[in-house]
């Protein structure tokens, strides 16, 4: 039974969120192409951040899962390794195809699981689409090299092969472009692949697993698990069949598995936590950078690890950045990601509700000014005001910790230095933002910034074929661009004479 099958409303004006709960699909565990339903599994309710309510039970995988889906993994590397890099590709190809005929049935499930507005929803598959198409061109050019050898009949060889098989585990925020980023990468690298779905948006993970095989993937070269992290994890991390592990989610579980990986000499793929500094300099057209800054920081309800976080402004035009962002922030209208007006959707859940509620506390404490929302919605489901903070200084929770929420900090700065130095302050180095005139000082902050993605006078953090990794504590490795797939390939050195 296809997830999607009876989803594809195909438009907007169709499509009410009641309509869309009951079409919410039965999910089981997807073990090499087969999905296998309940044979008393345990469950977990999967809930609707817009009403707080169920959508449905997910399923939660047993040892014994565990470890068939890792046998299928060390099997369908076999098939998927000695399969052409064309052929691959070609399957790869007609994954973003189906993708985007399905865009209404997936961008449906990223409304119901995670809230987002719809436009933002259809926005997310089709970056995700380009992610597989991507990986469909770039897995037909793991090209090696030959090295010139200092004995006359020798040939030296530079092989680029497959790691081997994959463990991958995702968190929420991005329910369809995460998966994809990791499937497509190691699919298109030539490994095979287990991802375990995030337990609070299972259905997209799923869903696209089941169009990877409608695709034509042999069977066992994919599965796609949910259940309790530190068995699966465990499971993966210890079996020998596994070689690498990529991970999405904090700094914090991060460090937990990347640990874990280096004892069973696993290469780690880390895309952890962030908390970006965006340096504003005197010079810039204020009101365009408020307007941009607004719908960046509050796309996906904050919940982006590169989301602009903390804003140093520089102190001449501090008031006015302070008051234009405040105005663009008033603007957005909150509410269910199926109403057409909706900007901006709910959190994800209680926990990240609290999270934000008590950074929000902290700061007032602190004597940060609010200068609008800073308050949980008085609705059903999980709302919170799109909030700026002014004002803000370094000894608050909310400079330190990421807020993965709907929130803004500002804070003046006098010189150069002191704003790269409160960038640069954190442990984190994920997205950093540069706005100014001169291209001197674009020049100097892209090189002073510690930081994986240093953007001048933009937003757009990431493309399928620009690579996308954390410096410091936010990661190691990259997803994306050449060096996604990079990440998933061992180089071979061989000599022929
Ligand atoms: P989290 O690390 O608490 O949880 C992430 C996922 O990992 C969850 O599904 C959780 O069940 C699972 N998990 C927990 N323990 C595990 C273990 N031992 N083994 C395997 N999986 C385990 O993160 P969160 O708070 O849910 O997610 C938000 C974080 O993710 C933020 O820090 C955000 O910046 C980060 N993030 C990073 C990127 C990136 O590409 N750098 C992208 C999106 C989100």
């Amino acid at each position: 039974m296809s997830l999607l099958e009876e989803q594809d409303t195909g438009n907007q004006m169709t499509t009410t969120r009641a309509d869309a709960v009951k079409r919410y699909p039965k999910l089981g565990q997807l073990i090499a192409g087969e999905m296998k339903y309940g044979d008393g599994r345990s469950t977990m309710d999967v809930i609707d951040p817009t009403t707080g309510i169920t959508l449905g039970p997910v399923s939660m995988a047993t040892e014994a899962d565990a470890d068939e889906a890792v046998d299928a993994a060390s099997a369908g590397f076999g098939v998927w390794r000695k399969t052409s890099a064309f052929e691959r590709s070609r399957l790869l190809r007609r994954v973003a195809d189906r993708m985007r005929e399905r865009a209404e049935a997936l961008a449906e499930l990223l409304v119901l699981e995670l809230g987002k507005p719809w436009n933002e929803a259809l926005g997310e598959v089709e970056v995700a689409a380009g992610m597989w198409e991507w990986a469909a061109e770039e897995g037909r050019r793991a090209y090696g090299r030959v090295i010139p050898s200092r004995e006359g009949n020798a040939r030296q060889l530079v092989l680029v092969e497959p790691v081997g098989p994959v463990a991958a585990f995702v968190t929420w925020n991005g329910p369809l472009v995460t998966p994809s980023r990791k499937m497509s990468g190691a699919l298109g690298a030539g490994c095979s692949i287990v991802l375990r779905a995030s337990e609070e948006v299972p259905a997209c993970a799923f869903a696209l697993g089941q169009i990877v095989y409608e695709c034509g993937l042999p069977a066992g070269v994919l599965s796609v698990l949910s259940g309790d992290p530190v068995m699966l994890s465990n499971k993966w991390l210890e079996s020998p069949v596994t070689r690498a592990v990529t991970f999405t989610g904090s700094t914090q579980v991060g460090k937990l598995l990347s640990q874990q990986a280096v004892a069973h000499m696993k290469r780690p793929i880390m895309e952890l936590g962030g908390h970006a500094p965006v340096l504003a300099f005197d010079g810039i057209d204020v009101q365009t950078f408020a307007e941009r800054a607004v719908a960046a920081k509050f796309a996906n309800s904050g919940q982006v690890c590169f989301a602009p976080t903390r804003f140093y402004v520089e102190r001449s035009i501090y008031a006015d950045v302070v008051d234009a962002m405040t105005a663009e922030a008033k603007k957005i209208i909150v509410g269910c990601g199926f109403d057409p007006s909706t900007r901006m959707g709910p959190l994800k859940s209680e926990r990240r509700l609290r999270a934000v509620e008590e950074l929000i506390a902290d700061a007032k404490r602190c004597g940060f000014r609010v200068t609008t929302g800073g308050t949980r919605l008085d609705r059903p489901g999980f709302f919170y005001a799109p909030t700026i903070v002014a004002d803000a200084t370094t000894e608050a929770k909310l400079s330190n910790t990421e807020p993965f929420g709907p929130i803004a900090a500002l804070t003046p700065f006098d010189t150069y230095d002191e704003a790269i130095n409160l960038a640069n302050r954190l442990p984190y180095g994920l997205g950093a933002y540069v706005h100014a005139r001169e291209f001197e000082t674009l020049h100097r902050a892209t090189d002073d910034l510690e930081a994986g993605n240093v953007i001048c006078n933009g937003w757009r953090v990431t493309y399928p074929e620009t690579p996308f990794g954390g410096h410091k504590e936010s990661g190691m490795f990259s997803e994306g661009g050449v060096e996604g797939l990079r990440a998933f390939q061992n180089v071979k050195y061989a000599s022929l004479s």
